[in-house]
């Protein structure tokens, strides 16, 4: 198989020349002024991508890394948590919070569908001792393609006290988010989603009140504590050594996004779901969520119960070297996901989404052959302008 292999995974996603080349710089000492510069201008850029001028750490881990520091920082073994979970990485959230000993209290909603801000409010509004410390929740549930309405569940919280912590790890920079705005207190994301970075990196934005929080709460921490990390930053290091590589490539990412615009990025990202959708519904095949709350990172597709989800990535990989996402446990074989955040651009998921069709064609899934293709380049025209 020849050329460049199309990545459309919900992360780890593909990487800008430009990132590579950022990374490709001999090594300067962390603790020196080469590297302080780099991390004052990357805490810098993601504030501006979490529309928040309170503080954002970068720890060397993956997205869990950052969802395990928000709850061993501001939540204390016993405490009360609700874990609003919508799918896997929902149900992530909660179990590592019971893996550090806070009495976690699910509200689970059937996978493919969001959480319902009602039902928070209404849980939230019996707590009339207040004992509820803090809420979990999911901003994009990769597992499944929904996000959730933060802003509504920040709403539905009212004055209560709890702190509201999401993982924003697939859904930062692909769908809106305002963290201050929304009075959101802690939020997770990781360097492999919409940030075009490789893995490696995770960030965790709090609020001060969060700040506050942690300095009474008591879950056992050492590396992921935030007070050490907060003092580090003030002298422009980081409590321990950092993965200096990529904040090269971050650097060059945040440039990328921030010339191209936080606004033109959700826009963009909105069109690519609108796209896929668009084609994969003409091909015949259900999608897993509505139009309502399908997420802009990633598109869950039904395969046909006569063909199975594996057998069509199986064949997208062997003919096309195309890379889909499975599906995750009760999901596996029963849908695949086709992954459009980050560096993707319209012309590669017209290409993927013939690839699809032919695939479709060749496993024998009766259709209108070309249908699909056809809805996308439909689709794509309506965005252009009139030659000359
Ligand atoms: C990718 C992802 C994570 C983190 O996974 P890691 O493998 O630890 O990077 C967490 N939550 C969501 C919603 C994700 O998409």
């Amino acid at each position: 198989m020849t050329g460049d292999q199309y990545l459309l995974l919900p992360g780890p996603t593909p990487i800008p020349e430009r990132v590579t080349r950022a990374m490709s710089q001999p090594m300067v000492n962390h603790r020196g002024p080469e590297f302080k510069q780099v991390l004052t201008e990357v805490v810098q850029g993601l504030k501006q991508v979490y529309r928040t001028d309170q503080h954002v750490l970068i720890y060397p881990a993956s997205g869990t890394g950052a969802m395990e520091a928000a709850v061993v920082n501001f939540l204390s073994p016993g405490d009360k948590v609700l874990a609003v979970s919508i799918g896997v990485f929902g149900d992530r959230f909660a179990k590592i919070a019971a893996g550090f000993g806070a009495q976690v209290e699910k509200m689970d909603f059937p996978w493919g569908q969001p959480a319902d801000p009602q039902r928070v409010k209404e849980r939230l509004d019996q707590d009339v001792n207040r004992e509820i410390k803090a809420i979990l929740v999911t901003h994009n549930e990769t597992s499944t393609g929904v996000f959730n309405n933060i802003k509504a569940i920040s709403e539905a919280r009212g004055d209560h006290p709890a702190l509201l912590m999401v993982d924003a790890i697939s859904g930062l920079a692909t769908i809106d988010l305002k963290m201050d705005e929304w009075k959101l207190d802690v939020v997770a994301s990781g360097s492999q989603k919409a940030f075009m970075i490789p893995p490696g990196l995770s960030f965790l934005a709090f609020s001060e009140k969060a700040l506050q929080i942690h300095e009474q709460t008591k879950m056992p921490r050492f590396y992921w504590d935030v007070s050490l990390g907060v003092k580090y930053l003030e002298k422009g290091q980081t409590p321990f050594t950092p993965a200096v590589s990529l904040f090269f490539g971050l650097r060059e990412s945040l440039k990328m996004m921030l010339e191209e615009g936080l606004d033109n990025i959700i826009e963009r990202h909105c069109n690519y779901r609108d796209l896929v959708r668009k084609a994969v519904g003409a091909m015949g095949l259900q999608l897993l969520a509505q139009d309502e709350w399908a997420s802009q990172a990633v598109t869950a597709v039904v395969a046909p119960e006569s063909i199975g989800a594996n057998k069509i990535r199986k064949y997208m990989l062997e003919q096309f070297n195309i890379v889909l996402a499975g599906g995750q446990q009760n999901l596996d074989n029963v849908i695949f996901r086709i992954g459009h955040l980050g560096y993707v651009r319209q012309l590669d998921l017209l290409a993927v989404l013939a690839a699809l069709e032919i695939t479709l064609q060749q496993l024998g899934w009766e259709m209108e052959f070309g249908a699909g293709l056809n809805q996308a380049q439909a689709f794509i025209l309506s965005q252009t302008k009139k030659g000359e």
